[in-house]
């Protein structure tokens, strides 16, 4: 983690073996440098002056991102818990076993009827849009989520707008009616799985302690060999009792996934499952295992779908710089079985990220102070960061309920999806990657 520790907030250094590289945080770019200026960076670095090195090379200048809160853009996504109940009784859910600390209930067809309304109805002609279902387990209210759909689907049409529709499931409701319907709509399907058979079976059980993954598996297996339109993925909760990734991530790809994302259990209700210190550096090598078999596979021309890999190479890309780590209370927001407004699924239920209900429409204040307390550069450390414009600042949930625990495992898979990129892209990632002497 030594080479992608914090030394400036301007700029980052990685070595290849192709030579030496900068990257500016501001806007993200990323610079081949020769050997002297790599040197020279790497001094002005040591003595705090790689911003007059960077001015004096004409990347300095403006910052791209002020300190100006994002206004609130058009609603573009939605999620709605349509079941705050759930069959299994994960160790770790942050729903509190489909409940966010409340009654199991279930979203009423008006209500997610309203929820679409809100959506389609405000947007403005050709909008790509997101309906999504979440849980607990959606599946319990599998008729809700149908009508729902077709409703939007109709509305969509009959405005211009395009939806794209998203489900995460734990899969243990799935059936083969449920694959037409999805395929019917192009569902990005997501399946949560926390590995092979009996690591999952550890961390996912039913509520009476019995395994979850024969009946996942079973289920799943109409769903992906009918993926045309609708695409299944699963997403794996890393704690310290799942950290063998590379051969989770094979066995899903070699399953017939789309995709296969992992993400660090940060914050749990109970603390139970809560990677430390020491668990976040096994990840993050582990992550780089799968990262170079994926840069192994990318030469041979071969896919392998691992997707925290694909999404970082398409984000250094474009250059992604964004203020904060997600849209959540911006573009996007989850709706509670009752109706109330929430910056995203995992606020559902909790008064810090309140935004409104159905009934009284989206709370514009909330919104905004939300934009405004949220922006990186009001966040420690973030603010001098030097990840700051890729990371965000860390999911806004996660730290409102445990801070920020995970800084070294993300500038550690940064450091390196930045080196990788830079493997791959001599043989086509990023064609036109510039030099700073061509910019000097
Ligand atoms: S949360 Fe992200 S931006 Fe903030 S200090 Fe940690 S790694 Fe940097
Ligand atoms: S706040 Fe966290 S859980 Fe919510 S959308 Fe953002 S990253 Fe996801």
């Amino acid at each position: 983690m030594t080479a992608s520790a914090p030394r400036s907030r301007d700029a980052h250094l990685v070595a290849t073996a192709a030579g030496g590289h900068v990257f500016v945080v501001d806007g993200s770019r990323l610079f081949d440098a020769a050997a002297d200026l790599f040197g020279r960076f790497d001094t002005a670095m040591s003595e705090g002056r790689i911003g007059e090195v960077l001015e004096r090379l004409g990347l300095g200048g403006a910052p791209w991102i002020d300190d100006v809160p994002l206004t609130a853009p058009p609603l573009h996504a939605l999620s709605l818990a349509v079941a705050q109940k759930c069959n299994l009784g994960c160790t770790y859910c942050y729903a509190q076993q489909g409940e966010f600390g409340g009654a199991a209930k279930n979203m009423a067809g008006e209500r997610a009827h309203q929820a679409v309304d809100l959506l389609v109805d405000g947007a403005d002609p050709g909008a790509r849009l997101t309906l999504a279902f979440l849980g607990g387990e959606p599946l319990v209210n599998r008729s809700v989520l149908q009508t729902a759909t077709r409703r939007a689907a109709e509305r969509a049409a009959a405005r211009g707008v395009t939806v794209n529709f998203a489900i995460t499931t734990n899969g243990t409701l799935l059936t083969e009616a449920d694959a037409s319907f999805f395929e019917e709509f192009g569902f990005a399907v997501t399946i949560s799985l926390d590995g092979p058979r009996d690591t999952h079976d550890a961390q996912r059980p039913y509520k009476g302690g019995k395994g979850s993954f024969d009946r996942i598996m079973a289920n799943v297996a109409p769903l992906l060999s009918r993926q045309r339109r609708m695409q299944v993925s699963a997403r794996v909760t890393v704690t310290p009792a799942n950290l063998d990734l590379r051969l989770t991530l094979d066995e899903f790809v070699d399953a017939g996934f789309h995709s296969v994302g992992f993400s660090p259990m940060l914050a749990s209700p109970t603390g139970k499952g809560e990677m430390q210190a020491g668990d976040l550096e096994v990840m993050l090598g582990e992550m780089i295992d799968c990262g170079r078999e994926f840069e192994r596979r990318w030469r041979a021309g071969d896919r392998y779908p691992f997707a925290n890999m694909v999404n970082a190479m398409r984000e250094i890309q474009r250059g992604t710089h964004r203020p904060y780590p997600c849209g959540a209370g911006a573009g996007y927001l989850g709706v509670s079985a009752d109706g109330d407004l929430a910056a995203c699924h995992r606020f559902v239920g909790d008064a810090d990220g309140a935004m409104g209900s159905l009934d009284a429409g989206i709370d514009a204040a909330r919104r905004s102070a939300w934009l405004a307390g949220r922006h990186v550069h009001t966040q420690e450390p973030c603010r001098n960061c030097w990840a700051r414009y890729m990371c965000g600042g860390g999911c806004h949930h996660e730290v409102i309920s445990r801070g920020r625990p995970a800084c070294d495992y993300i500038r550690g898979w940064l450091h390196y999806c930045l080196e990788a990129y830079l493997r791959l892209s001599p043989t086509g990632l990023d064609e036109g990657r510039r030099t700073t002497a061509e910019v000097a």
